[in-house]
């Protein structure tokens, strides 16, 4: 469908739930925005929520499509010590976040992991919800992982969940390269 000016609105989308496909629905969608010439963001809260596949093809994208990752490593386990080094990287995150979406810094703003880090309770939900509040009309914002919180899924235009019907960790077969890094 052709887009005429006063049929462009920027959207917020959200991807939540269990299964396998978060990430890749954003960055899918954010390759397709980067086509039609659009600027695109993408901020990463927990490292180790895309990897190099994607890293490299970001390079070769150009300035078009900027990837910063700037969260630690995984939650799960992380002590005391760890947890607080988690809070002050998401936070940091946060910021920065709430700076780009301000000043609409791109067409589209990928928050990835996002859910996890507000359901880790490693960044506010509040102030997670005066970035959706505070994104320009032209912006489209997407906040992905886990655990969605009600009040981000009441103010999104689109919610999808993930659900997982099978997983081929789960008969342990590895990683591959192209389908998870
Ligand atoms: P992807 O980056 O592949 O789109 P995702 O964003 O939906 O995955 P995350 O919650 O960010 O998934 O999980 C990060 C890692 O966990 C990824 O390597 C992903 O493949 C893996 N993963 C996702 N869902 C499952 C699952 N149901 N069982 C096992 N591993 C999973
Ligand atoms: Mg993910």
């Amino acid at each position: 469908m052709e887009q005429t000016p006063g049929n462009t609105r920027g959207l917020t989308l959200v991807f939540t739930g269990n299964g396998k496909g978060k990430t890749t629905a954003a960055l899918g969608m954010a390759l397709r925005a980067w086509g039609q010439g659009m600027k695109v963001l993408v901020l990463q809260f927990i490292k180790g929520g895309w990897k190099y596949g994607e890293l490299k093809a970001a390079e070769k994208l150009g300035p078009n499509f900027v990837m910063r990752q700037m969260g630690e490593g995984f939650i799960k386990g992380a002590g005391d010590d760890g947890l607080e080094a988690h809070r002050a990287a998401a936070q940091n995150a946060l910021q920065e976040a709430k700076k780009a979406v301000v000043e609409g810094a791109a067409d589209m703003i990928i928050l990835d992991e996002i859910n996890y880090a507000v359901h880790y309770g490693l960044v506010d939900l509040a102030e997670v919800l005066d970035i959706i509040r505070s994104k320009p009309p032209g912006v489209h914002l997407v906040l992905t992982g886990r655990n969605v919180a009600e009040e981000v899924a009441n103010l999104a235009d689109l919610v999808t969940e993930m659900k997982e019907i099978k997983h081929p960790f789960a008969a342990g077969i590895p990683a591959q390269k192209g389908i998870e890094f």
